[in-house]
């Protein structure tokens, strides 16, 4: 369930400090230490998944969550209407830093890049 050498697992213990937004049974957020916008928010689940590779059907009702998480949190941080941007970097290519899958809820502000 937890890797002991992951700094996310550290922060879902307790064991690191975070700027914390959300808990409950499955989902932790809290504020990215170095955000983007005026909104940056990771959303992440306490089960410790690696990345989307290893994302499973046992674990559809956690992603479920966190996108539902993400509304809430949108509502509360005041985006809902002007929008925002879902990030989710997986492995190498993907730019991920953090080997514990999480959503990047990033608003606030006009994305700079427009993607596709
Ligand atoms: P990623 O590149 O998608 O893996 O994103 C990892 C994110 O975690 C980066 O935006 C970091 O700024 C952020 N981050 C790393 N350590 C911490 C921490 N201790 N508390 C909050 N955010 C962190």
């Amino acid at each position: 369930m937890e890797n002991v050498d992951c700094i996310f697992c550290k922060i879902i213990k307790g064991d690191l400090p975070s700027d914390k937004v959300h808990e409950d049974d499955t989902i932790i957020a809290f504020r990215d230490i170095n955000p983007v916008a005026p909104t940056h928010i990771l959303i992440v689940p306490k089960k410790h998944i690696t990345d989307n590779n290893d994302f499973y059907p046992e674990d559809e009702e956690i992603a479920g969550r966190m996108f539902s998480v993400v509304r809430e949190l949108a509502k509360k941080e005041g985006i809902t209407e002007s929008g925002y941007r879902l990030i989710m970097n997986t492995g190498k290519d993907g730019g991920q830093e953090v080997p514990h899958m999480h959503l990047h809820l990033i608003g606030g502000q006009k994305m700079q890049h427009k993607i596709g």
